[in-house]
């Protein structure tokens, strides 16, 4: 019995393998044709992608090529970036902006504006198709989430950047942005909103987070996972975003040259009130809070009774702060399951448009 059903087992091995050998001749062939295709394409009008350099590790020079951290050796310039990297000529005609070239904890109120309205004039070309951002991945998603509500445009943004600096052996830049660019050329990344593109992975900007200090794995959706994939052979894309954006958002900075202060306050055992107290002082307009304290509430009430909003997010990192009806009694505003740094960029945002904890909760609800 045992043996019969070893055989039986073989012979069905043996058929698979056949069928095997079979498939993946017409894969060749298949994959000949493709190859054709895209030689064809390369020879044909190739789309105009915009590129625009903030710096970063992406753009970030180390002493050595083993020199994976504390990479302060200089930045190379837009046209190095281009220079090192020919075969994006194969795939668009790419116009560069240098916006800035400086690590992404420098990125300032003024910098996302100018960011924001470049990217808008230049996507209003019938040209372009598309605009891709480099970017340090530190405070990567929070640019990323403020171009997804103040893009006003379905052309595909993408915003890349690497962990292992232009100058490290097996560094990650290069093809992040190849595939960064690959992806703002592809006409299914219409309408889908600004997407975070590293590591063959592409993500919302809505969802996105830096999940690890030095890992190229970095770049997660914790509860959602990713919107699609640049493959070797094309780009695919599995899910759309349903929350509101680019096209759908509300905001316009076109006519904005600042933004209110938000600031972030983290909660933990014991936790002071001070900062809450401090920042209030200091003219804050909103405070988001990463996890609360019940030692807050006295700090909550006087910030409020300033004119301070409060919006609450949690720590965890995954999951929605529900709305209770106590919290909201106390016009508190809940962050859905945005994570704190996203929290403070919808916010600002927000408080553009108007201080009405109802409407600040729609917002909070539908972005
Ligand atoms: N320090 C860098 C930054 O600009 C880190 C990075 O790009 O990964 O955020």
């Amino acid at each position: 019995m045992t043996f019969s059903l070893t055989s039986l087992s073989l012979a069905h091995v043996a058929r698979a393998a056949r069928a095997l050998s079979l498939f993946r001749r017409s894969l060749l062939f298949v994959g000949c044709w493709s190859f054709a295709a895209v030689a064809v394409s390369t020879a044909a009008e190739l789309p105009t992608v915009a590129l625009f350099t903030t710096g970063g590790t992406i753009q970030s020079k180390g002493k050595h090529r083993l020199t994976l951290s504390e990479y302060n050796d200089g930045r190379v310039t837009p046209d190095e970036l281009l220079t090192d990297l020919p075969e994006l000529k194969t795939l668009a005609k790419v116009e560069v902006t240098e916006i800035s070239n400086i690590g992404s904890g420098g990125v300032t109120t003024e910098l996302l504006l100018k960011l924001a309205k470049s990217i808008n004039a230049t996507l209003a070309r019938p040209d372009v198709a598309g605009a891709v951002v480099t970017h340090g991945t530190g405070t990567l998603e929070e640019t990323a989430y403020f171009l997804q509500l103040t893009v006003n445009s379905a052309k595909p943004v993408v915003v890349v950047g690497a962990m292992r600096p232009f100058t490290a052996i097996s560094r990650d830049g290069p093809y992040n942005l190849y595939n960064a660019v690959r992806t703002a050329a592809t006409p299914d990344a219409a309408g889908k909103g600004v997407m975070v593109v590293l590591n063959d992975t592409i993500h919302s900007a809505r969802f996105v987070t830096k999940n690890h200090t030095y890992h190229v794995e970095t770049f997660v959706a914790r509860e959602l996972g990713p919107l699609g994939f640049v493959d070797s052979d094309r780009v695919v894309f599995y899910r759309n975003p349903l929350v509101r954006h680019t096209v759908t958002s509300e905001f316009d900075v076109s006519k904005i040259e600042t933004l209110p202060q938000v600031d972030i306050v983290y909660g933990y055992q014991e936790a002071s009130s001070a900062p809450i107290f401090a920042l209030t002082k200091a003219g804050a307009k909103g405070i988001v809070f990463a996890d609360s304290s019940p030692s807050y509430a006295r700090a909550f009430s006087a910030a409020q009774a300033e004119g301070v909003v409060i919006v609450q997010s949690d720590r965890k990192g995954a999951g929605r702060v529900t709305l209770s009806e106590r919290g909201a009694g106390r016009g508190i505003i809940t962050a859905d399951n945005l994570n704190a740094q996203k929290a403070r960029i919808l916010l600002r945002l927000a408080l553009t448009k108007t201080s009405d904890p109802r409407q600040l909760q729609r917002i909070f609800n539908e972005y």
